[in-house]
């Protein structure tokens, strides 16, 4: 994204290097993300994007010159094929998990992807992993009903455009509000269920609202699966929001996402990263995140 921005390389090196440090990487089946099939990506995106921004991005590519999609998104020579892989790897996932291979997966990836629209990048986001992810299981591997969580501290709206309406869907989500992308407070479909939060609320008033408004309709919902967009910018050490969450606060809200997941889903999971910019806090809530998910203590 170029120097100085928050959504760095060094993001997934400070998560790499934590799940080492602490030895939880031996209990994890590591595996390298494939590029995505451009078919997968237009059950969520119209073509017509698809075809513009592969123009672009290869253009970048090719001229080694970045390009600015909005003030906060810039392409570089290797985004597409980041993009390209981000994608692969939620497909795949997804597919490793319906195959039984692995109960559940989580998708070490950058760009992140819940701001992207249906035809629009932004935030940071090109390709909607998650949105793609959960239409692939539906439309190409037969599945009736999945559930996206979104913990992120920024409402995806990117989601909820390709989601609301699409009653094989449910989305439910909690964000900070006032804040990027200012949308939300009004859901688009009643397939969503979007909870703002005001800034500086901490974890005990967050687990509340989760529990109080996210799990009776993903309990009614039954889900096939579970896709999660988790984002770990809502940590209190993060810069970019100004929620007061904390690793405990992040293990919670796993062990909730997979309660709901062992009773109707097999204990099926995709979880992709998002956001999550202040890197030690990631790295500790990614292994949070990651302990419920591979059940090590
Ligand atoms: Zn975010």
């Amino acid at each position: 994204m170029g120097r100085g921005h928050p959504e760095c390389p060094q993001r997934l090196d400070a998560i790499n290097d934590h799940l080492r440090a602490t030895g939880l990487d031996v209990a994890l089946d590591m595996r390298d993300a494939p590029q995505v099939d451009l078919r997968d990506v237009e059950l969520a995106h119209s073509s017509g994007y698809v075809a513009e921004l592969r123009d672009l991005l290869e253009t970048v590519r090719s001229t080694g010159r970045p390009r600015a999609i909005d003030p906060d998104t810039t392409a570089g020579p290797a985004t597409w094929d980041a993009v390209l892989r981000a994608a692969g790897a939620a497909v795949a996932a997804t597919d490793a998990v319906i195959d039984g291979e692995v109960e559940s997966a989580f998708c070490a990836v950058r760009p992140p992807g819940h701001h992207a629209t249906r035809d629009q990048a932004m935030g940071f986001c090109f390709f909607n992993n998650v949105a793609i992810a959960a239409r692939h299981a539906l439309d190409a591997r037969g599945l009736a009903r999945v559930a996206i969580v979104d913990f992120d501290v920024h409402h995806g709206n990117g989601t909820e455009d390709i989601v609301a309406g699409d009653d094989r869907m449910l989305m439910v989500s909690i964000f900070q509000h006032p804040l990027y992308p200012y949308s939300g407070a009004v859901p688009k479909g009643t397939n969503m269920i979007n909870v703002p939060i005001p800034p500086y609320t901490k974890g005990p008033d967050v687990r509340d609202a989760i529990e109080a408004m996210w799990m009776p309709r993903l309990e009614a919902f039954r889900p096939e699966m579970i896709f999660v967009s988790a984002g770990f910018d809502a940590h209190r050490d993060d810069e970019l929001g100004q929620l007061g969450l904390v690793e405990a606060d992040y293990a919670w809200i796993t062990r909730r996402i997979k309660d709901v997941a062992d009773r109707h889903a097999g204990g099926r999971i995709v979880s992709c990263l998002e956001g999550g910019y202040a890197l030690g806090a990631l790295a500790r809530s990614v292994a949070a995140h990651l302990r419920v998910l591979a059940h090590v203590d």
